[in-house]
């Protein structure tokens, strides 16, 4: 058992039955489990995927406007925004017209990844300061997306000025099997099953 390596949830979770009780357990960032990755779908001003990796404890985010493709010929620009909390990985509803990023989200894939060599490399670098240096390997484990992927900032950074740019690139292995991401419109939340249509006929009370 290593649930408890981090040490603050120990008495929390002393007094407590896990599989007794719905209270959260409350993971650990560190130890005892895996980052996250989410992709989110966004019908928004423009549509594009969301693209976010759990690292220290936030989900560091890039826009997709074409979605993350399994073919490694294709370069997949990627826009940084800005961090978003852990929980919004479970987010899928309408964001209301007149706020930030209205429209319509689902949660097209979520899962594990690990960090790669390559990136978290000889220079001793974790996998945040990896991304800090614009470039990041990692293997995805999710329900759609497998194998190994990488982030590669093109443009910006490092005092420049200009607006970053990044590429997410399928790297080669056995898992790429050269399929591109779904129409979006046509593509099925991996939490609920529903189309971006769907959730939005379902109303701002999806939201969660
Ligand atoms: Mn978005």
């Amino acid at each position: 058992m290593n649930d408890n390596r981090d040490g603050t949830l120990t008495t929390y979770r002393g007094k407590r039955h896990f599989d007794r009780t719905s209270e959260p357990r409350g993971e650990g960032t560190a130890a005892g489990r895996k980052p996250v990755f989410v992709v989110q779908i966004h019908d928004a001003t423009s549509m594009h995927f969301d693209f976010r990796l759990e690292v220290d404890g936030v989900l560091k985010s890039w826009s997709v406007p074409k979605g993350p493709s399994a073919d490694v010929h294709d370069k997949r620009l990627a826009m940084p925004t800005e961090d978003h909390p852990l929980e919004y990985r479970a987010f899928e509803g309408v964001i209301a017209g007149g706020e930030y990023g209205a429209g319509t989200v689902i949660v097209w894939d979520e899962g594990t990844y690990e960090p790669l060599a390559g990136s978290t490399d000889d220079k001793g670098r974790t996998f945040a300061e990896a991304l800090e240096h614009g470039h990041a390997t990692f293997r995805l484990d999710g329900s759609k997306l497998h194998g190994a992927y990488a982030l590669t900032r093109f443009r910006g950074g490092e005092d420049s000025g200009e607006r970053e740019a990044w590429l997410l690139v399928k790297k080669k292995d056995v898992l790429a099997d050269g399929k591109p991401a779904p129409d979006p419109r046509r593509a099925r939340s991996v939490r609920s099953g529903r189309t971006l249509k769907q959730v939005a006929e379902d109303g701002p009370e999806g939201a969660g």
